[in-house]
């Protein structure tokens, strides 16, 4: 058995112990007590020095903790330092979460089933969808409740005894109960702070709706300060770019984004327009040839929707063939007037499948690709011939 040190004293940060056992190389070492928290109850691990060795992971095995290092550890008796920047932002956002999961069962009856610190933000998955004012409202009163500097404590309890716990544990005999005065009881062998001021300033972000259940994103004290300040260097480069204050930005992005669709609105209706007239040209500057029939064949790099316009204009007049030839991707546009004699779906379509190629369309209008510039030069030349 490790003796949990932080069990009682979430603010030791450096200690002194035995080793007990180790692993063959050294790697791996048990000790009679540690100040190390293995990952637990949705608690990242700590991480810090034994003996002036990296430790890199720390894994609860039930009755003993393995401190996993970044090399062999050769003292018996040594120094352990817990990286505590680290450990006290998890404190931070462990008794935050309690807060907030109290505060949510309290006013909107949200059970927490679930919760995970990351390395980012952390999450509570509560059992019932709430609203964002509903949201807003528990932002609020978990704040109050950290200004109110609430102490929080440790205690033990037998679990045949009324524990008085937001939920019920599974735990037989000693429960280690972690209160936060007048507020919330909880069953939990994680670290928190002493006191709610401790845990600084708590933000509420992402919600996202999981299984039936909402994950809220949430952060505490130097996170949620940290993100404030993304969060502001973000909005600001947005409102520069519109010379606006900061508070203008949304309703300004918004304007503009319906400015740019009524632009590209109107682009495309000139487009299509310009496609119709350059058809329309095509057609009165193409001498009739065999038959009185009009061809015109364009070479372009890309079929786009303007030749398809461009190919509907040219063969609204009498007797028209109109070609199109895409280089990238190879592609081919045909389309015949209905006095023209051909029909553009099966002439393409015969076309395409000795090239290897594949497409169709209506005796009007046909499209097609193949799979080469050798292919496409074949059809062209298919077409041409007929
Ligand atoms: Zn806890």
């Amino acid at each position: 058995m490790t003796e949990r040190l932080y069990y009682n004293d979430s603010y030791l940060s450096d200690f002194r112990a035995r080793v007990m056992d180790a692993s063959p190389d050294r790697t791996r070492v048990y000790l009679d007590r540690t100040a190390f928290y293995p990952a637990s109850g949705g608690q990242p691990f700590d991480v810090g020095k034994l003996g002036g060795v990296d430790v890199i992971e720390v894994v609860d095995e039930e009755g003993r903790i393995a401190h996993v290092l970044g090399a062999a550890l050769a003292q018996e008796e040594v120094a352990g330092v817990i990286d505590w920047r680290r450990r006290f932002d998890h404190m931070q956002q462990h008794t935050g979460q309690h807060l907030l999961s109290a505060v949510l069962l309290d006013l909107f009856d949200a059970a927490t089933v679930s919760f995970h610190l990351g390395a980012e933000s952390s999450t509570v998955d509560v059992s019932r969808a709430l609203e964002a004012e509903q949201i807003r409202a528990a932002e609020r009163r978990a704040n109050e409740i950290v200004f109110e500097n609430r102490p929080v404590g440790v205690s033990y309890r037998h679990s045949s005894e009324d524990l008085g716990l937001r939920k019920a544990t599974e735990r037989e005999g000693e429960v280690r109960i972690v209160a936060i005065q007048d507020l919330d009881r909880s069953a939990c062998g994680g670290t928190h702070v002493r006191a709610t001021g401790e845990i600084g300033p708590i933000l509420i972000r992402k919600l996202d709706r999981i299984r039936g259940n909402l994950r809220i994103e949430f952060l505490c004290g130097l996170r949620a300060v940290a993100r404030a300040r993304a969060d502001f260097d973000a909005l600001s480069a947005v409102a520069r770019t519109f010379s606006a204050p900061l508070d203008d930005a949304p309703l300004l992005v918004e304007t503009q984004r319906e400015k740019l669709l009524e632009t590209e609105r109107a682009h495309r209706k000139l487009a299509t327009e310009l496609a119709q007239a350059r058809g329309r040209e095509w057609y009165t500057g193409t001498t009739p040839g065999v038959g009185g029939i009009r061809r015109v064949e364009r070479r372009i790099p890309t079929l786009s929707d303007d030749v398809r316009a461009e190919a509907q204009s040219f063969v609204a007049g009498a007797k028209a063939v109109f070609l199109a030839i895409g280089e990238e991707p190879p592609a081919i546009l045909l389309a015949a007037s209905a006095d023209s004699g051909v029909h553009a779906g099966n002439l393409l379509k015969s076309a395409l499948a000795s090239a290897g190629g594949r497409g169709g369309g209506s005796a009007g209008m046909a499209q097609g690709s193949v799979p080469d510039k050798s292919a496409l030069a074949a059809v062209v030349k298919a077409l041409e011939s007929t």
